[in-house]
């Protein structure tokens, strides 16, 4: 944007709201602002002697895919940042006045980016899938399947069962029976 009436001018301060339409997705595809839409950016624009600092909020929507259940989800975004877009070209400024303008892009895409959630949820206590059919719990309240009563299910339990057993007794000592803990007692 340009800056030319602030440009060298410390102590003069300029209040802007712009809309800044996303060239490239902002963050991964299980979380970011889409390419496309379009993000507000508000705040400060303020004149130094090194630079022009703006203090900005930033505000849209993001798209995500719950991690737990899986439904895409609308999260909204709000992130403020501090910046100097110095008029020195300097290696030591990340950002600077160029040509009497600043690009807000890359600080409004760092910050975006850093605010997104690393795990979004649709909710924070969603209750993800059923492990067993896959229905999402939240929709389906008191979802729980009847105790299996087939043959080849009862199999399975009976074997879980003896599982268990075998597991008790490699707990104790190998040469340590009952009989034997019985004696030293
Ligand atoms: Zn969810
Ligand atoms: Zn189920």
């Amino acid at each position: 944007m340009l800056v030319r009436d602030l440009i060298h001018r410390p102590g003069e301060m300029r209040e802007h709201s712009i809309q800044v339409v996303v060239p490239e997705t902002f963050g991964t595809a299980v979380v970011g602002v889409e390419k496309g839409s379009k993000l507000s950016v508000k705040g400060r624009f303020e004149s130094l002697h090194d630079g022009i600092l703006v203090d900005a909020v930033v505000s849209g929507k993001a798209q995500a895919e719950c991690v737990r259940c899986l439904i895409d989800v609308t999260l909204p975004v709000r992130v403020e940042f501090q910046e100097l877009f110095a008029y020195s070209e300097d290696e030591a400024f990340d950002y600077t006045v160029i040509d009497e303008y600043i690009d807000l892009e890359p600080v409004v895409r760092d910050s975006v980016v850093l605010s997104l959630p690393f795990q979004p949820v649709c909710q924070k206590d969603c209750l993800g899938l059923c492990p067993e059919c896959g229905v999402r719990l939240l929709d389906n309240p008191g979802h729980e399947h009847e105790a299996p009563i087939d043959a080849r299910w009862a199999a399975l339990a009976g074997l879980q069962d003896f599982t268990q057993d075998s597991h008790d007794q490699n707990s104790h000592d190998a040469n340590d029976s009952p009989e034997t803990q019985e004696e030293k007692s």
